[in-house]
């Protein structure tokens, strides 16, 4: 036996004695709770699923965090092991909001909470609760602030011409934030302010299954090439800032951003690094900011309350039809981030250092 496996033999003998004396564990009192997170090719899940495990063990919980990279039988599966594994509660931010509903089943049978985290768990009534930001507002805020780049960078074009990106269309955040933004986009291409010179302006069309930037490039190639002849680009509505990413590859290998072809304006989500970088540097126009260290407090503290036989708070009893019932929910706010504001919103509350963006 070597040294380190002694070593862990003892800490693990003084664990089980000190439980057998009636003094606290490690940790994991109050049970386990299982925690399915998307993917970890975004880093918004990576700090989504340790803020939580961090939180959760702080309260007392023993945590199974799980990244499924975006699959949705790697997922179902994981889900099934937390439950038969015997978890308190499940944490889930589904792949695909609609093929959770036979699971679900078991987990209440079993009387396991759920709570949708971030993303709705559609078609199931066994979703309890669900944690999110107004998702609505994000898309308006992405719309708001497309428009004030396009102001500023394209002062006296009319109309303005720009492409739209929606998200995954398995996704009921995508059809949010798709819908919050052309509330705003929708009068004013009525009105000949903005023209979409593809035409394609249904989420039908504009959706990028599991939020591929790389197909969400290759799209703007084909549109650049089928209607951009003798026009200019002036903006792209992009959801998510690893679809921006793949949108400016696009737009930059035909030349946009260097001589007379100013970059369009490019929006975005999630305030992932290579965006805020891409900010600092004057190609990404916004992106914008959902504290997932405050998603992780909304619902841990959710989980506890509803484990400990009360009820948690909510804000939301209206918006979140699931298709089988309305999911009560806790809406946080999504804060708008642009080169004005970014060192304030992302280094002033923490969330990054200086360093990270430079
Ligand atoms: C989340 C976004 C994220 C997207 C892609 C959505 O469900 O709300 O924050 O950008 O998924 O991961």
């Amino acid at each position: 036996m070597n040294i380190s496996r002694r070593a862990l033999l003892a800490v693990a003998g003084a664990a089980s004695a000190s439980s057998l004396m009636g003094l606290p564990a490690f940790a994991a009192d109050k049970g386990k709770v299982g925690i399915a997170m998307p993917t970890k090719s975004s880093t918004r899940w990576i700090h989504d699923g340790e803020s939580m495990v961090a939180q959760f063990k702080a309260a007392g919980y023993d945590a199974d965090l799980q990244y499924a990279e975006d699959d949705i039988p790697t997922q179902l599966n994981q889900i099934e092991n937390m439950i038969t594994s015997g978890v308190k509660a499940l944490i889930i931010a589904a792949i695909d909001g609609t093929t959770l509903s036979n699971a679900l089943a078991n987990a209440a049978a079993a009387g396991i909470k759920v709570i949708a985290y971030d993303r709705l768990i559609r078609q199931s009534k066994d979703v309890d609760y669900y944690t999110t930001f107004d998702n609505f507002q994000v898309g308006v805020l992405q719309a708001n602030s497309l428009v004030a780049g396009l102001k500023e960078r394209f002062p006296g074009v009319k109309p303005w011409n720009i492409e739209l990106f929606g998200g995954s269309p398995d996704d009921n955040n995508a059809f949010f934030f798709f819908d919050g933004a052309m509330s705003v986009l929708k009068p004013m291409i009525d009105a000949g302010e903005i023209a979409v010179p593809s035409g394609q302006m249904d989420m039908k069309v504009c959706g990028t299954l599991r939020w591929d930037g790389a197909v969400a490039q290759s799209r703007m190639d084909n549109l650049l090439s089928s209607n951009y002849g003798d026009k200019k680009l002036n903006g792209a509505l992009s959801p998510y800032d690893g679809l921006s990413i793949g949108i400016l590859s696009s737009v930059k290998g035909v030349g946009y951003g260097s001589g007379d072809m100013k970059m369009p304006v490019v929006t975005g989500q999630d305030c992932e690094i290579p965006s805020i970088k891409s900010i600092i540097a004057g190609e990404q126009y916004s992106s914008i900011f959902k504290d997932t260290r405050e998603l992780a407090k909304v619902t841990v503290k959710m989980v506890d309350t509803v484990l400990s036989g009360g009820t948690p708070e909510v804000n939301d009893t209206k918006t979140y039809d699931n298709g089988v019932k309305v999911v009560p929910s806790y809406l946080l706010k999504p804060v708008p981030v642009d080169k004005s504001n970014w060192k304030e919103v992302l280094v002033g509350s923490g969330y990054y250092t200086e360093d990270q963006l430079k």
